[in-house]
């Protein structure tokens, strides 16, 4: 199986099976121009202090959430897709296309970026995956104005400094992975927000 996701276990097994998305309470935002889509914010009764901001590649050539979720809950048996967030590449979603998953909906601990001391970055850190193997290509400039957008929400939103934000493989305590892929720049990427 590809993908840069790592065989850690979840804890807690929850029920797997889809849930009409909860009524969402939106705080307004103030944060940056235009409004963001309300999927970006989860339930305020369940909103999470997050602390930083992990990329990752899918490290296949194509998918999208259902298929990450698919493999997740299969070959490494998780509760569904390990990230909270995925950004399509004009494969199975749209070019650009940021999808929401349960996992950030229902303000789930991460199952991306395993092997830090207490699991801080799967407690702490939302999961963002571009689809894309980025040892091969660069992502989509799309992919990237979609991933600045988010990047730049989630900062104001949680008040989450440059420096707490990390590609997979640079993650403070974590496993080694060349992950998001050596076509990624995240200071390429840092330079854009
Ligand atoms: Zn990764």
């Amino acid at each position: 199986m590809s993908g840069c996701y790592e065989p850690i276990p979840t804890p807690a097994l929850v029920s797997i099976q889809p849930t009409p998305t909860p009524p969402t309470i939106i705080k307004p935002t103030t944060t940056g121009p235009g409004l963001y889509p309300a999927g970006w914010i989860p339930p305020v009764a369940l909103e999470r202090s997050w602390s930083a901001i992990i990329i990752h590649h899918s490290a296949t050539t194509y998918g999208n959430m259902a298929i990450f979720d698919k493999w997740h809950k299969e070959g490494n048996g998780w509760n569904g897709v390990g990230y909270d967030f995925v950004i399509g590449n004009g494969t199975y979603s749209g070019n650009g296309q940021v999808e929401v998953t349960f996992r950030w909906q229902q303000q789930q601990t991460g199952a991306h970026a395993g092997g830090t001391p207490g699991n801080w970055a799967n407690e702490k850190g939302i999961g963002i995956c571009l689809v894309g193997d980025f040892n091969r290509t660069v992502p989509t400039e799309r992919q990237m104005q979609s991933l600045v957008r988010l990047v730049k929400f989630l900062q104001a939103r949680y008040k989450i400094p440059a420096s707490q934000i990390y590609g997979h493989g640079s993650v403070p305590g974590g496993h080694v992975t060349d992950c998001p892929g050596k076509y990624f720049s995240v200071t390429r990427f840092k330079a854009m927000l």
